[in-house]
């Protein structure tokens, strides 16, 4: 079996580097598979990209398809383009995407239309926001995709709401856990750690990219100064993403707490994950990060396509409003974390579950 497995911005990196290896373990052991890595060069900063595959020890992509940046529509067409060429040039049995980025839809359309398998890997999650652009990616590829692998039961009854045949949906568990388990022992203190004074358990990591925290430049710089206020003398490390940092440009916000750091590669940034007091994002993945870490994390949105991390994990939805987060920080501060565990499956070994599954296709 040929399988073309397509990345294109930063949490796919994460979510590839287990099945690559999983791949390559089974082919190891003799089995007839191989495999093409297309990056779609959605993702092209060092600090989102390179850096993630010399880490994570990914591969060197077969194919780049340099896609760079644009409006949605832009973006994603010219994906499709692209990656409509590279499948004609390239033959293969199936075509396998993650997550829920721009590529993950275009990929998957293009592959479709050609009569090629889709595999999404992390199928069925859903935020009921059509506001946000990967609520969208998401109902698209689920729509067109034939083998479905997801990280939790919930993902699976949404796949049948809206049509997936059961036999087509595999509940497996988490990537983006295998690649935190298989590298755990490897992560270590960024360079800033000592000239910070960072101690484990005295700082708090933030990262806000969501255009509906980040893209009107008064309520992000609103909602920035009430973090600073909110946290007394904690440091608060804020490793600013290119998106976030075009919104502030280089004014002097004149904040006590937070540091801005630029964005960590995987190994530093889950060093300050794993040694922090508590977390507070607008990130999906670091929210599933965090609940396996038992770090407590509060996501500043209005909903979440990871319940499971609300409902089992370590994981506090608190809205957009500094009002709120102050109030919800406030009581965590007073009762401190609570009580949470680690979804089903959640166990580093979905890639392998993922593999074994594609070779009875
Ligand atoms: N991440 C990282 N360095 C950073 C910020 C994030 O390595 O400075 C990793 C982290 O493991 C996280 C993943 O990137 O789970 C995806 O983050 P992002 O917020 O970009 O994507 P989302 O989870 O919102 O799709």
């Amino acid at each position: 079996m040929k399988i073309t497995i397509v990345a294109g911005a930063r949490p796919n990196f994460i979510k590839i580097a287990p099945i690559i290896k999983a791949i390559e373990k089974k082919q190891n052991e003799g089995a007839k598979l191989s495999y093409r890595l297309v990056h779609t060069g959605q993702h092209y900063d060092k600090n989102l990209s390179d850096t993630f595959f010399e880490e994570l020890n990914i591969p060197h992509p077969n194919a780049n398809l340099e896609v760079k940046s644009g409006s949605q529509s832009v973006q994603t067409a010219a994906i499709m383009i692209a990656f409509e060429e590279e499948l004609l040039q390239n033959p293969c049995d199936l075509v396998l995407v993650v997550g829920d980025v721009n590529s993950t839809m275009a990929c998957a359309i293009v592959a479709k239309k050609l009569n090629i398998k889709v595999t999404h890997v992390e199928a069925g999650i859903r935020s009921g926001d059509m506001t946000m652009p990967e609520e969208i990616n998401r109902i698209v590829t689920d729509s067109i995709t034939d083998y479905f692998f997801t990280t939790s039961t919930w993902a699976g009854e949404n796949l049948l709401k809206y049509g997936a045949e059961p036999s087509a949906i595999h509940f497996v568990g988490n990537v983006m856990i295998d690649t935190l388990y298989q590298n755990l022992d490897r992560i270590s203190a960024p360079s800033f750690w000592n000239k910070f004074d960072l101690e484990a358990g005295n700082y708090i990591v933030l990262t806000l990219h969501r255009p509906a925290n980040v893209d009107e430049e008064k309520s992000l710089v609103n909602l920035l100064a009430g973090i600073d206020k909110m946290v007394g003398d904690k440091k608060i490390i804020f490793p600013i993403h290119p998106r976030t940092k075009a919104i502030l440009g280089e004014q002097n916000l004149n904040l006590k707490n937070i540091l801005f750091v630029e964005p960590q590669g995987y190994l530093n940034f889950m060093y300050l994950i794993k040694n922090s007091f508590a977390v507070i994002t607008d990130s999906g993945g670091i929210s599933e990060e965090t609940t396996v870490l038992g770090i407590p994390c509060f996501t500043m949105r209005n909903n979440t396509e990871r319940p499971e991390t609300q409902n089992i994990g370590t994981n506090t939805l608190v809205g957009t409003s500094i009002e709120n987060l102050k109030k919800v920080f406030g009581e965590f501060l007073a009762n401190g974390p609570r009580k949470a565990g680690i979804p089903e499956l959640w166990d580093g070994k979905a890639s392998e579950r993922i593999i074994a599954v594609l070779l009875t296709k």
